[in-house]
């Protein structure tokens, strides 16, 4: 019943003027957002080491993104974990789940840089974007069909299938519009709530370091970072929030060094397998849903067998 509604909005709002047809239309409800992270949201956690197992970090990473999320324009079930992966890398999976990795939170020195990058996530979740980017990859047809299964509660999907959503996940890309964006939501959000927002000048410009120094690797993928990225977050510091400075010192980052130190020496998870029949990401996104062509459109969008 679902896909049926699904394909059919799509054929009922293509047009000639969406070049791209389906794949400019952007089919997700709030609900088969949030049916699709409960259902890939564990399986995802898996291909990143799963959840660290240590429940009072857990909970301090989850009190300062649930902390943020009071700032949130969009309600969503919120929540966050650690992972245990090496790889340096934060992500919003569709319907509210946001991750950080042990190889991300090891390279902050206070807990600003940490709400910054939470507030970036939160940032995608509020304007859609691992949505949108999941439904880019995956063509309208095959995600009508999972997200249909998803919401309708059923317990079998192959394992195939999972891995292309967990792969579709792995591999978004996310444009510089998103991130600009991205990056003015987390820094309301964390104004919002008491954080001094240039906690995102230092985060970038940490990630600036470790690209410099080669050791940021698939995270450049996912949220692109250049220099003008930093410097539009600074513009906007200096315009729009005054009463801050960066030479102000975290006034949390003893709390913060204490759960730096339990997650510190940590061994990383086994390596993963490869994700089978993933395709890459073929090109970042369109800035709207329904703009029209601007001559530099991705690549149709191969659309795999429905398992
Ligand atoms: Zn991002």
């Amino acid at each position: 019943m679902k896909t049926f509604r699904l394909i059919v909005g799509c054929l009922l709002l293509a047009s000639p003027v969406m070049s791209a047809g389906c794949n400019k239309v952007f089919l997700f409800s709030r609900e088969d957002e949030i049916a699709l992270g409960e259902k890939y949201g564990p399986e995802f956690e898996a291909e990143y080491g799963g959840r660290v197992d240590d429940a009072r970090v857990q909970e301090y990473v989850s009190s300062i993104g649930l902390d943020l999320t009071t700032a949130a324009e969009r309600d969503m079930p919120y929540q966050f974990a650690l992972l245990r992966s090496h790889t340096p890398n934060a992500f919003a999976v569709p319907g509210g789940r946001i991750y950080v990795t042990v190889g991300l939170m090891k390279d902050m020195t206070n807990e600003r840089q940490l709400a910054a990058v939470l507030g970036h996530e939160i940032g995608h979740i509020v304007h859609r974007d691992s949505a949108k980017g999941l439904q880019r990859q995956l063509g309208v047809e095959l995600l009508a069909a999972i997200v249909g299964e998803a919401v309708g509660g059923g317990g079998g999907t192959a394992a195939k299938t999972a891995a292309k959503v967990v792969g579709g996940l792995v591999n978004l890309r996310y444009s510089r519009d998103q991130e600009y964006n991205a990056d003015q939501a987390g820094i309301k959000h964390m104004a919002a709530v008491g954080y001094n927002p240039w906690g995102m000048v230092e985060l970038l410009r940490l990630l600036e370091r470790e690209k410099e120094a080669g050791t940021l690797g698939e995270m450049l993928s996912t949220h692109p970072l250049t220099s003008k990225r930093i410097e539009e977050v600074e513009d906007t510091l200096r315009e729009d929030y005054p009463a801050f400075s960066p030479t102000q010192p975290d006034p949390n980052a003893g709390r913060f060094m204490a759960m730096h130190g339990r997650i510190v020496n940590l061994p990383p998870p086994p390596p993963k397998e490869d994700l089978p029949d993933v395709p890459d990401d073929p090109a970042p996104p369109a800035e709207t849903d329904t703009s029209a062509s601007s001559g530099a459109r991705p690549p149709a969008i191969r659309i795999p067998d429905v398992e």
